[in-house]
């Protein structure tokens, strides 16, 4: 049988839908079975396994998976060993501590001597650590946000991401100890097989989530301008200038950061460009 690569996603939860998405925005089919453990890519050496997002790590570290998808803060908390490979722009939380809404937090020393309530136990004893704060940790599996109203607790430490849990439990965020989003694991020696089509994979998915950030500009210029309209786009090498068909005018296309592109616009503008277009880029191969 020909190597598959072996991909650990979450079987439920919030990084499913994105996780599958990624693998389809870069061109891989699953076969629909009727097995929700596992399957198989139709067009792609790939077999995907379904898991429980905490055990994701250990599949990777114990090579049963090569590589799999799941949050930092799962990694951080886990502590196995498997190498990120790859940030992925979806599933951004924040790891907070969050007290009732009417306790007085100044600072963490607020925490000293209290009980702490958390599904994020290694990560809640660093930050204590760090901040030399003796308190207790009470690890719980889930539904953390609502120790503190039922005396269980005196603060949390749960994962956030609009707050709209915490508030609706009377609860306010009031110290973040880590930014998370999804990324990419590995195990840290694959075969010369998986390697090769592990960097397929990232190829394509680098391609996927460069052209994300990246819009196609076109615009009309007047030709005595064009040299500063041209200036103001780089382009992948420089931007394409084609003549229209009235004269003293040119047609140029480019491509724009999307973190700098209401910039770019009002500079063109101003430069002159007109019937400015801007189109998304599906794919972009660098
Ligand atoms: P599983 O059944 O797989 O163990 P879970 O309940 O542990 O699921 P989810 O709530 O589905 O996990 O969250 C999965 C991951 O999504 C988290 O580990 C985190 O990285 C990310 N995430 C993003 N936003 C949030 C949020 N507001 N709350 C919790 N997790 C979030
Ligand atoms: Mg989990």
């Amino acid at each position: 049988m020909p190597t598959r690569l072996k991909i650990a996603i979450q079987k439920s939860g919030r990084l499913y839908e994105d996780s599958l998405k990624l693998l389809k925005d870069c061109g891989i089919d699953l076969k629909n079975g009727i097995n929700k453990l596992k399957t198989e890519a139709e067009n792609f050496p790939m077999e995907v396994f379904f898991l429980r997002d905490d055990d994701i790590p250990q599949y990777v570290e114990d090579a049963v998976a090569d590589i799999g998808i799941v949050g930092e803060n799962v990694i951080l908390e886990k502590n196995k060993k498997v190498t990120v490979c790859e940030k992925l722009g979806f599933g951004k939380c924040r790891l907070s501590v969050a007290v009732g809404r009417n306790e007085p937090y100044d600072d963490c020393r607020f925490l000293h001597h209290k009980k702490i309530a958390t599904t994020y136990p290694v990560l809640v004893e660093k930050f204590l650590k760090e901040n030399k704060i003796e308190a207790e940790i009470h690890e719980i599996s889930g539904s953390v946000e609502i120790a503190p109203g039922i005396g269980l607790a005196d603060a949390i430490v749960d994962l956030v991401s609009s707050g709209s849990t915490l508030f609706m439990n009377g609860l306010k965020e009031v110290e973040t100890i880590l930014h998370s989003e999804a990324v990419l694991i590995r195990h840290p020696k694959l075969g010369q097989e998986q390697q090769e089509i592990l960097e397929k994979l990232l190829f394509r998915l680098r391609s996927v989530r460069k052209a994300k950030h990246t819009k196609y500009i076109l615009l009309n210029a007047p030709n005595e301008r064009l040299k500063e309209i041209t200036a103001l786009l780089p382009g992948m090498k420089s931007p394409t200038v084609l003549p229209l068909a009235e004269a003293g005018w040119s047609s140029v296309h480019s491509v724009v950061n999307e973190d700098q592109f209401w910039e770019i616009i009002e500079k063109l503008k101003a430069a002159g460009a007109q019937g400015i277009l801007v189109v998304p880029i599906e794919k972009m191969i660098l």
